[in-house]
């Protein structure tokens, strides 16, 4: 039986030192390297030159298909070079460097945006350039455009947070409270199907929900739920069953049940764009983790690099084991500090060399509680014994009859073992080959 549970289980350190911290602004870097995919979907197509002068907010590159996303210039200057960039994930894409001309000067490009009607609403979504920026870089425009068939009840913005050390969100509830109005006004007026609005935010942050609930005290059809402190309160199908008590079926999608899932700063961006005309430039980033020397919330342009993130917040103390991009929880970690953030970075976490260390791995005792902590009743220790079997067919069945596709690497199963197994880097690598695996059978009409 596979489905949704009420998160009962896994109880996680939070670790929100900077929730009291607003973010503070990171003077422009010499030279920014901006990476032509920071989203899900196709990677935008470049439309300037090595030599061409750019201006803050200038398009640089086009959405290249409806899943996609369009990338302006976060700085003023030249545009030096396309170099190759290595994401975290392992995928090589398209870079482009600009290099600051000492200039702070906005693109002529940068004007308020009239929104109407909800076309208006979803173009400008696509123009904002503004992705999932809780790290899914699912395209808003794409999202925003289940609200045309006028099924969608209710929308839920997701304020939860819920991965040790990252404030990011928390900071847009407190000082960016007004454009969180704004968005949700922007969708008032423009999808009136939706008689329902629910912030969804995880009790640990108490000045998070007093704001909100004073921003939105005169509008009745807004709530803001203070949701129990346990991970992964922010998944989405987690969210939707905490906040709404509806279940997404395996292989459909919240619009299925009538509801629309979004970041709460990703809202607050666009209801900035539509405002100004400023597209997302910049991003305010938590730099955190036990080898931080002082924890901040810093606001870089994106294509800023991790190094300059850094050193800026007061660099790192002790020895440094690894340097991730997100959280602990479900973070990558990163090859380099050189790296830029990208609009989906919403935390640089620098964990110990101590913290790094991995539990020497022992045999399953068969305690059950990876399945226990799993937010979606899944049985995460028949997926990495799969990995054992040399029979794929027999593999693949079982990740199939297990649903291993339902797993959001979430790392639960992983952080409650006590045998130290490696569950979700299994769970990773199951899901790859089980998705070759039905790709191949696609191709040759067997599935
Ligand atoms: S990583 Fe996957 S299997 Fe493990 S707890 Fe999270 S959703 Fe369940
Ligand atoms: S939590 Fe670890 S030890 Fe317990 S059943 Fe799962 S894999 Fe085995």
């Amino acid at each position: 039986m596979f489905g949704i549970r009420y998160i009962g289980n896994t109880h996680i350190p939070h670790f929100k030192r900077t929730a009291s911290l607003a973010s503070i602004d990171l003077p422009t870097p010499k030279s920014v390297l901006v990476p032509m995919l920071q989203h899900i979907g196709a990677p935008a197509a470049p439309i300037v030159q090595p030599g061409d002068t750019v201006e803050i907010g200038q398009k640089i590159a086009e959405a290249a298909g409806y899943v996609s996303s369009p990338i302006y210039a976060p700085i003023c200057g030249t545009v030096d070079k396309f170099e190759e960039y290595l994401r975290p994930d392992g995928r090589k894409v398209q870079a482009i460097r600009i290099n600051w001309n000492g200039e702070v000067k906005f693109h002529h490009s940068v004007q308020p945006k009239d929104i109407y009607s909800l076309d208006d609403l979803i173009t400008a979504a696509r123009e904002s350039g503004v992705v999932g920026l809780g790290g899914a870089g699912f395209p808003l425009a794409v999202k925003l455009d289940v609200l045309r068939k006028n099924a969608i009840d209710t929308v839920i913005l997701n304020g939860a947070e819920c991965e040790p050390y990252i404030t990011s969100d928390t900071r847009t509830m407190i000082d960016r409270a007004d454009d969180v109005r704004q968005g949700v006004e922007l969708l008032i007026r423009t999808a009136p199907a939706v008689k329902k609005y629910i912030i969804g935010i995880e009790k640990n942050k108490p000045e998070a929900i007093k704001t909100m609930r004073e921003t939105f005290k005169d509008l009745s059809c807004v709530t803001v739920k203070a949701l129990p402190q346990r991970y992964p309160q922010g998944a989405e199908k987690v969210l939707i069953y905490n906040t709404v008590r509806r279940v997404v079926p395996e292989g459909k999608l919240p619009s299925d049940v009538n509801v629309l899932v979004l970041n709460i700063t990703s809202m607050a961006v666009l209801a900035k764009y539509c405002r100004t005309g400023m597209p997302l430039v910049r991003k305010s980033v938590t730099l955190d983790g036990s080898a931080v020397a002082s924890p901040k919330n810093i606001k870089a342009p994106i294509g800023t690099s991790i190094k300059e993130i850094i050193e800026f917040g007061g660099g790192t103390t002790g020895e440094v084991g690894k340097i991730l991009l997100g959280g602990p929880m479900m973070g990558s970690a990163v090859a380099s500090a050189d790296e830029p953030i990208t609009k989906t970075t919403g935390a640089i976490t620098i964990l110990s060399k101590e913290d790094v260390q991995l539990p020497n791995e022992t045999s399953c005792i068969h305690c059950g509680r990876c399945a226990e902590a799993c937010p979606h009743l899944l049985k995460p220790l028949l997926y990495s014994n799969s990995l054992e079997l040399t029979d794929k067919e027999e593999k693949m069945k079982i990740l199939d009859k297990n649903k291993i596709m339902l797993c959001v690497e979430c790392g639960s199963c992983s952080f409650v073992c006590p045998a130290g197994r490696p569950l979700v880097l299994n769970n990773k690598i199951a899901k790859s080959e089980y998705r070759a695996y039905t790709e191949e059978m696609k191709k040759k009409g067997g599935m």
